[in-house]
């Protein structure tokens, strides 16, 4: 096992709430450079660790995070996967749930930890919630287990909870407390000491390298159902040019309504070789498709069911399986499998 001084970590920083100052003249927090963190955490220099930093430039507020900055993550861990023993990525809160999600599909054969922090409160203010974010989650990417690293996976470590990347969402604005895994239990408890749930984290079995996917097909749409829809609203999604997936958002279990005319608009996209995810609206369980009338009719359209993931990890995999795939029929088997730990 490596000594505490061998291990090292690279944190690569995005952007996000974490790096931000007020701009003087909006009033408006805009995010700023790596330096401005670390002067904030003189503790980074007491860890022990040999840390290392790379700082997109310029940073994003991770609204305006797209497959680009995806790409540019992995290959800044593709460059860098044998010189780390684990990477942090330091990334706004927004949209970090889907980089995450998009980083598990890419990074196939995944040895290393690769854990996404960030913070509520920017890690100037005096009640910022960055400093322990940061500090615990390179305790976790550092940490070693029976066999290698205690987490090979893309992570997100927030608010003393450790979450399976493409298992958890945003669910608060408000609070420190800001992401939750509804359909799959953390990785680790985080208190005084850090417990990690080895029965529960994904290791890779195949000793293969590591290889890196950087394709997505952005043809992709999220079709949310309310009552009351009407079928204007439907088929100017479904008609989207170029449009190859289509995610439908329903309710409960998977239900949507039986009105002939949305039902006949499935079928035709399927017929012209478009593919229709199931992904249910709720936060938790799962989409049981042909347990009411109302799902079984969307199965017979030929749509896939999604079980239990989230929205954001269903469109990630989605343009990462269009990206990477050209037949329909291996796009759709991709969407029943788990790929990363995904799904159920
Ligand atoms: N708007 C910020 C971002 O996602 C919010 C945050 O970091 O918490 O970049």
């Amino acid at each position: 096992m490596k000594r505490k001084s061998e291990i090292s970590i690279l944190i690569i920083y995005t952007g996000g709430t974490i790096g931000m100052v007020q701009d003087p003249e909006t009033g408006s927090l805009v995010p700023i450079d790596f330096r401005h963190i670390s002067d904030h955490v003189p503790e980074l220099r007491r860890s022990g660790y040999q840390l290392h930093s790379v700082s997109f430039d310029p940073v994003k507020d991770s609204s305006n995070v797209d497959p680009g900055v995806w790409i540019k993550i992995a290959e800044i861990i593709e460059d860098r996967y044998n010189d780390f023993d684990g990477f942090v990525i330091l990334h706004g809160t927004d949209t970090m749930a889907y980089s995450a999600s998009a980083l598990s599909f890419m990074l196939e054969n995944l040895s290393k930890p690769v854990i996404f922090t960030g913070s509520q409160l920017p890690i100037g203010l005096l009640r910022t919630d960055g400093r322990d974010n940061l500090i615990t989650a390179i305790e976790i990417a550092a940490a070693a287990g029976s066999s290698g690293p205690a987490v090979p996976e893309v992570c997100i470590y927030f608010d003393n909870k450790l979450t399976r990347g493409n298992r958890t969402t945003k669910m608060s604005a408000e609070h420190f407390d800001a992401f939750s895994s509804p359909n799959y239990p953390p990785l680790a408890q985080v208190g005084l000491h850090l417990n990690y749930f080895d029965n529960l984290i994904r290791h890779s079995t195949i000793a293969s390298d590591l290889t890196v996917y950087k394709t997505f097909d952005t043809n992709v749409a999220i079709l949310k159902l309310f009552p009351g829809i009407n079928r204007n609203l439907v088929q100017a999604i479904i008609n989207t040019q170029g449009l190859r997936g289509l995610i439908v958002e329903t309710f409960g279990s998977g239900n949507a309504p039986t009105y002939k005319w949305f039902l006949d608009d499935l079928i035709d996209f399927n017929d012209k070789g478009g593919i229709i995810l199931n992904v249910t609206q709720c936060h938790g369980g799962s989409v049981e498709m042909g347990l009411y009338e109302t799902s079984r009719q969307m199965m017979l359209a030929g749509v896939v069911s999604g079980k239990d993931i989230t929205s954001e990890a269903s469109v990630t995999k989605l343009m990462h399986l269009l990206g990477r795939y050209k037949s329909k029929e291996e796009v759709v088997e991709g969407l029943k499998i788990s790929i990363a730990g995904e799904i159920s």
